[in-house]
């Protein structure tokens, strides 16, 4: 419980530090990504102050979903299969990794017969690494192009995973690059999209993330520990 609490207090001091280098004062969300932790550890975070949990994959998400607080928001951020979404529909306060037109089109049409509107981010992949998920600049303006149809969807912002580099600071180039797609996008004012959330950085590059400007970080192991 105190190792818990004492690393998001190191968590978010960083935070507060990256921001005052960048010269920013606006919020920035912490989100603790529960994969692999049981819920007993998942609502120590919760009591210790976290507001958001993001769980990446569904059927651990449903395993734990009854048994962790409902004082925090639910985030999926992994990978999503079409026909896994109908289990989590309702469920989530965000799902930050719709990476496909025809899932968005999914979403939207459950979420139409069930009366609700589903907030999403759009995953990019601006770096172009094969082994991960996410839209290209070039899908993007396409699916933005449409956006205005999916009346049961609101895009809420973007989110992407850097890839993996020892050295942070080859990150930064993709964290500007995101920060930019993301103003373009919020004033070209499109309906059905809100531009508010830019989530990117993880433990190991978050605070070059939030002197780039993300103001939402999907943060694991420097919470709960290696998995
Ligand atoms: C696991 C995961 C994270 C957190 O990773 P850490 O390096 O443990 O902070 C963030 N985002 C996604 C999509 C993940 O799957």
């Amino acid at each position: 419980m105190e190792k818990i609490r004492q690393n998001i207090e190191r968590v978010k001091e960083k935070v507060e530090n990256a921001k005052i280098r960048a010269g920013r004062n606006d919020d920035v969300t912490i989100i603790a990504v529960t994969k692999t932790v049981p819920p007993q550890r998942i609502n120590e975070a919760i009591e210790a102050g976290i507001l958001d949990i993001g769980e990446n994959r569904v059927q651990e998400l449903l395993s734990k979903y009854e048994n962790i607080s409902k004082n925090a928001k639910i985030h999926l951020i992994g990978h999503l299969q079409r026909n896994k979404f109908k289990y989590i529909l309702g469920k989530t306060a965000l799902i930050h990794s719709v990476d496909s037109e025809r899932l968005l089109e999914h979403i939207d049409n459950l979420s139409k017969n069930n009366g609700i509107v589903t907030d999403i981010l759009l995953q990019l992949n601006i770096s172009g690494e094969e082994s991960k998920y996410g839209l290209t600049t070039a899908q993007l303006d396409y699916i933005i192009n449409k956006i205005e149809r999916y009346e049961n969807i609101r895009v809420r912002g973007l989110m992407t995973i850097a890839p993996f580099y020892e050295d942070k600071e080859k990150t930064r180039p993709v964290f500007q690059q995101m920060y930019e797609i993301f103003c373009n996008l919020k004033e070209k004012n499109v309906k059905n999209v809100k531009m508010e959330y830019l989530s990117m950085g993880m433990s190991n590059d978050f605070e070059v993330a939030v002197e780039e400007g993300s103001n939402m970080i999907r943060i694991g192991t420097a919470i709960f520990g290696s998995r």
